[in-house]
């Protein structure tokens, strides 16, 4: 449980769920690298009897969590997709799930070859118009998955709006809030009863560590989640929470700087001759911008953007052409990165629906780092220049 609730979310990433090390005062949270604890007779403990249930480390890791998206429990999971494996656990074969069609490549799998053979069937539709998710609510709906901004289109999806359509019902909206972090976005606030996050990205913000997390305001839906993860066993270890309370200290200076970086790339893109469409939730003629610009504290540090004629040959020229965006998988680190999703994130999804979500050969996204956007952009107009 967290307390922290009147303060700005600038203090509760340094201090949220945090107090000194009882035994020595240390100021940041101990490293609980251990197992087991000593009991001084049976049942006679401090509330710890096995690393897997309880970890000082990974508790205050998930009250920290909590206060960010301003929830009253925290779940940590070893991944991200550690975390949806558990949310997903939630349902019994024959529920069903609606999910944003331009999912994460990942989540669409563990939907579709892991859980599907379970019975639980779900349908993936745009969620940009909340009357198409509507319209596929029937008796068996028992969640609605929302990722917003989308990856990597970078559509917004209203958080309110498809929480409205669950109003009198059990249907429980999840929002993978990983690309906005709690401090561009609390989707709690804004009706959802599960967040997600995969802390790999945004919250640990160095590409030093993998980890997962679930933030909920429900009782009987965090019991349950407590229970799969102590069940399950996708626990994270001390150091990597440790590493993740590190890198939320930071949070909303790194985010200040993905975001100015992410509007300067943006705007530079959408000027270059060999470039098509930029997709950022920032500009005005965005078909969400108004959506994002109610829901959202500020627009991300990722942009995506296609290329003229649209081939997948150039785009691999300005993929394998810069030299401070390195190309790999992820993103939410200070370092900036670009990925080329019909290849590499995006690899796992059949080619028709893929393209048909807007994952064409030569959408290359961008993960802007916190450089000085003026080397990034030199970095890009190089790269651009080899078509
Ligand atoms: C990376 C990612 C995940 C999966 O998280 P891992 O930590 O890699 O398991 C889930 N959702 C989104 C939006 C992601 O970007």
């Amino acid at each position: 449980m967290s307390d922290h609730k009147d303060m700005h979310i600038e203090t509760k990433t340094i201090h949220a769920g945090l107090s000194p090390d009882p035994t020595t005062g240390a100021i940041m949270t101990p490293i609980y690298q251990t197992s087991t604890y000593v009991q001084r007779a049976p049942g006679d403990h401090d509330g710890f009897e096995y690393a897997r249930t309880q970890n000082p480390t990974r508790h205050a890791l998930q009250d920290n969590l909590a206060a960010l998206e301003n929830g009253k429990y925290g779940i940590a999971y070893s991944s991200g997709l550690g975390a949806v494996d558990a949310v997903i656990k939630l349902l019994q074969p024959g529920d069903e799930v609606i999910a944003t069609n331009d999912l994460y490549g990942g989540t669409y799998r563990i939907f579709r070859k892991v859980f599907e053979p379970y019975g639980i069937k779900f349908h993936f539709t745009p969620m940009d118009d909340p009357q198409k998710v509507k319209a596929l609510i029937n008796d068996n709906t028992k969640m609605i998955w929302v990722e917003t901004p989308t990856n990597p289109t970078l559509k917004i999806i209203d958080i309110k709006a498809i929480a409205a359509l669950t109003a009198g019902t059990a249907i429980k909206v999840v929002a993978d809030n990983t690309f906005a972090s709690p401090y561009l976005q609390r989707p709690l606030d804004l009706g959802a009863h599960i967040v997600l996050h995969s802390a790999t990205k945004y919250l640990g913000g160095h590409s030093d560590v993998v980890l997962g997390a679930v933030i909920t305001n429900d009782d009987v839906i965090a019991e349950r989640l407590y229970f799969l993860q102590n069940s399950c066993g996708a626990v994270p270890g001390p150091q990597d929470c440790f590493l993740v309370l590190r890198g939320i200290k930071t949070l909303h200076v790194r985010l200040d700087r993905h975001c100015e970086n992410g509007h300067i790339i943006a705007h530079w893109l959408k000027k270059h001759p060999k470039v098509d469409q930029v997709l950022w939730p920032g500009f005005a003629d965005h078909p969400n911008h108004k959506v994002a610009a109610e829901q959202m504290d500020g627009f991300g540090g990722m942009v995506s953007f296609t290329l003229k004629g649209n081939s997948f040959e150039d785009a691999k020229k300005v993929l394998s052409g810069t030299q401070l965006f390195a190309l790999a998988e992820s993103l939410g680190g200070v370092e900036s990165l670009i990925g080329h999703p019909a290849s590499m994130t995006h690899g796992a999804i059949p080619p028709a629906e893929r393209e048909a979500s807007g994952v064409v050969d030569s959408l290359i996204r961008l993960s802007v780092g916190i450089e000085h956007a003026d080397d990034l952009i030199a970095d890009l107009a190089h790269a651009l220049s080899l078509i």
